[in-house]
Parts: C-alpha cells; structure tokens; sequence
C-alpha cells in the first residue's frame, strides 16, 4: 500500500476530525476560539522573541501590528458568532407566503490556510478565525520565510486548539504544492500575485473557491492644498512600519512639483523624530526578510536619485528608511511592488495627471489621498478604483474590523473579516488625535465577502 505523504495525512485527518461534527457546535467554536485568545495571552514572549529574530520586530510592535489586533478579532466572533450563525429569514413571495423561506449558514468543510511572511501572525491566524468561527475545519501552512515563527506556531497551536481539526503543516514550496494536491473545500492564500496564479490553478482542478489576499503597488497622492507635514509624518509612519514590507504601505507619492522639497524635508523629519538619526540601532526599525529580498531591494535604487537614506549594510539585511526623488515612472522601483522602505516621489501637474496615472496601473490595493479639500478626495473617490481608499492617513482600515479587507483586480480575489454582514459602501470621518486633517476611509464594494461558511436557502 502507498504510504501517505506528511501533507496528505493532516488533509485526511481534518477531514475525518470534520466529519465527526465536532466543529459545528457553537460551544465547540466559541471554546476553540477562547482556547487560541489564550495561548496569545500566555505565549506573547515566545511570540515576540521568534518575530524579532525573523524579521528584528520589537516587542511592542509585534503587540500592536499582530497580536492585539488578532485578539480584538476573536473577542469580536465570539460575541458576534450567534448572530452571525444564525437563520436569517428573507423576503416571500405569494406563492411560499405562508412557509419557512431563510438563509442558514453552514460550513463549507476543510479549508487550507497559507500564510505570508510579513506579517506572519496576522496574515495567518486571521483567516483561521474565521475558519474557526464558521465552524470549518483547517490545515495551516505557515510561510517558510519567517523559519522561528513558524516553529513557534507549529509548537504552540496544537497546545491551545483541536490538533486534528486544525493541524499545522510546515514547509516551502514542496510541501505547500503538495497540499495544493489535496482536495480543499475553500483555499486562502496571502502572498505576492505570482504564487497566486498557481494556487487558482491548483484550486480550479477541483472547482475549489480560493480567497487570494495579494499585493501591488499602493500610490498615496498628495494635493499642494493641505497640512504637507501632517501627510508626510503620516506617509513616513505608513512606508517604514516593518521596513516597508505591508502589503497596503504607501508605496510612491505623486505630487506636484512645487511641493516636492517640502515633502522631502518633512518625510526627513518624521523619519528622524520615528527611528532617531541613525535608524540601524532604533530598536523599532525592522529588517529586511533575507538577503534575496536586500538585493531585489537595493537592484530598485539603481536608476534613481536619493534624496534621504539610501545606507545599507547587507550582512544585517539594513537598508535605511530611504526617499528618492524626480523618478521617473520607467524607473526600476516603478516596474513592481517595492515591498521595502524606499519612497519614489514622481511629479504630477495636478489631480487631474495623478488620476490618469493610478488608472494606468493595476488596480491598487489601498490608494491614500491627502488633501484638506473634499472635492479632491471625491474626486479621487470617484474616478479610481481600488481596495481601499484612504483620505488623510495610512493602514488604518486594516484596524477597523467591521471592514471587509482586500482589494480589486489583481491585488485581491474576495474579501475577508467583517462577518456575515452584507457589503455596503462605508464611508466615515474621524476626528483626528493631532487634528487638521480629517481623515476618512472608504472601501469600494466590487464583489460579496468571502466567507469561508456558506448559504444554502
Ligand atoms: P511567501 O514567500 O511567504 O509566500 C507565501 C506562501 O506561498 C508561503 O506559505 C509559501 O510556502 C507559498 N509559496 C511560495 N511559492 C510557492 C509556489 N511556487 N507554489 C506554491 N506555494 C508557494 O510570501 P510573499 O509572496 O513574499 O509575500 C509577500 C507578498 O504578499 C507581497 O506582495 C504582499 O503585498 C502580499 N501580502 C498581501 C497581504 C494582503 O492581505 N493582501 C498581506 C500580506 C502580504
């Protein structure tokens, strides 16, 4: 008899697990999803120490930019989970007027789980929640890249969670293409858009509906008529958190040529007051993954100029936050995502010229826009297309976990988070912590969000 690969027996394993029923029960999720807000509370230390090693992370930043915010998610399912579980009655006609008619949700089955490097708690355990909650049973496969956290979860989740309903499979490419063999009943990929051609591919054999959460080029425009150095503090805080690789950074400035020394002063100034005059010894500035992705980072800077940063020290994966002036968009850090802290400011007569650029492109995954005037911020609501937009700061959307998060085109295939609430176009002001700038987020609704449950009538 054939012997079953490592990836086959974790496959079959969810699967029979699955089929016993012990994922439905509300109670089995809600205890599960307590059980994983556990091991966050208990194992922040090791969790914390794998991160820094991967990918030199402080201890706070891994709190603020993983942790915390996966709790909040997994406080917000299990509070919400009844409702969202729940039967919800639809609208009858004359002829089943006096039946039942209602949407149950259910779960779809097994569903695979791969995660990126770059946020590797977040990107992960995100998507798990939802399988958890939707009462799915789930394969994990960690990202490769970050080697300690992957062990560190590997080790600690089937400590916490059921470890045959949700078993960790750890590996690269070999073994993420041998679980892509295995029937899936959802597959949720996080990564760069190349990788998510292959895993469509892989999904399609069995008509499996994949959810890909990919990247792009996300361009922040800023209007001459606004707080230039509030937008640049901003913009700095948004480009160099994790050293520039998040999938939604601000990845270029468009603006107009008057402006441009101004912003170069400011972006400067931010970069100084965040990560102190010599960033290479603040304990808050990050690393570069590896040294494929340092040299795929310092090949960008071959064409343009620097206006700030540009030192790098490849035997510690250190480049410096980094702003380059009068690029050109034929540049090399134009051609794809920089994913790395280098911030290319490119000249634009005006909103008009800044709207015709964005559409040039694909279509990004966040698009931010700075300005003090509404019309502009509608206008460029109006006449783009994107994930995510953003009036006046950077990221946050991600936080707001009553959001859908994802893109459009060829940053994102569905959406995650936000439950079972419908689509709807959500547009808000905030009043602002150091004011002027009122700041407004606005996620355009292309498609329905992909959960990982399904309705049946
Ligand atoms: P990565 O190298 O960790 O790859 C992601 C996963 O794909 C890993 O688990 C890896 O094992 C697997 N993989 C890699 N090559 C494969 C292959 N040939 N076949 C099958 N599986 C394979 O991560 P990455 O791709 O470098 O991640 C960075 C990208 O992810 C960026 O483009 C970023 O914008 C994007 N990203 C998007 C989001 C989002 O929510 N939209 C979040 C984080 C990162």
């Amino acid at each position: 008899m054939l012997r079953m690969s490592r990836e086959q027996q974790a496959v079959a394993r969810a699967r029979n697990a699955f089929e016993t029923g012990r994922s439905k029960p509300l109670e089995y999720r809600i205890h599960q999803l307590k059980n994983l807000q556990r091991l966050f509370t208990e194992r922040q230390k090791e969790i914390s120490d794998a991160i820094k090693k991967d990918l030199n992370k402080s201890e706070v930043g891994t709190q603020l930019y993983e942790t915390l915010g996966l709790e909040g998610e997994i406080s917000l399912a299990i509070r919400k989970l009844k409702d969202w579980a729940a039967p919800r009655p639809v609208e009858k006609n004359l002829l089943t007027i006096s039946d039942t008619v209602y949407i149950q949700p259910e779960p779809l089955g097994v569903v695979l789980i791969i995660g990126a490097w770059n946020y590797p708690w977040a990107v992960t355990i995100q998507p798990l929640i939802g399988a958890i909650a939707a009462g799915n049973a789930a394969v994990i496969k960690p990202s490769e890249v970050c080697v300690h956290t992957a062990k560190v979860m590997e080790t600690l989740l089937p400590i916490y969670i059921d470890k045959e309903l949700y078993p960790v499979v750890t590996g690269g490419v070999p073994e993420t293409q041998e679980l892509l063999r295995q029937r899936f009943d959802h597959i949720f990929y996080t990564g760069n858009s190349m990788v998510g051609k292959v895993i469509m591919e892989a999904a399609a054999k069995n008509l499996t509906p994949v959810t890909l959460e990919l990247g792009g080029k996300s361009p922040c425009y800023i209007d001459k008529n606004c707080d230039i150095s509030i937008a640049c503090r901003r913009i700095a805080w948004g480009k160099y958190t994790n050293c520039g690789q998040t999938c939604i950074a601000p990845d270029y400035i468009l603006c107009e040529p008057s402006i441009q020394d101004r912003v170069i002063e400011e972006v400067k100034k931010s970069i100084k007051e965040f990560y102190t005059e010599n960033p290479k010894t603040c304990a808050d500035y990050g690393r570069i993954i590896n040294q494929r992705h340092f040299k795929r980072i310092m090949n960008m800077l071959e064409d343009s100029t620097v206006a700030v940063g540009g030192d790098n020290d490849e035997s510690d994966c250190y480049i410096a936050p980094t702003v380059l002036r009068d690029v050109k968009p034929e540049a090399k850090v134009m051609q794809e995502e920089i994913f790395g802290p280098l911030l290319p400011i490119l000249s634009v007569s005006g909103l008009d010229e800044a709207i015709k650029f964005i559409n040039k492109g694909e279509k990004p995954l966040a698009l931010y826009v700075f300005s003090s005037d509404d019309k502009v911020i509608k206008r460029m609501r109006d006449e783009t297309s994107s994930g995510g937009l953003l009036a006046n700061d950077c990221l946050v959307h991600y936080s707001v976990s009553s959001l859908p998060f994802g893109g459009v085109g060829e940053s994102t295939q569905g959406k995650y988070r936000n439950g079972n609430t419908n689509w709807s176009l959500f547009f808000t002001h905030w009043k602002q912590r150091d004011g002027l700038l009122p700041r407004q987020v606005q996620l355009r609704p292309a498609e329905p969000p992909a959960q990982l449950s399904h309705q049946t009538a």
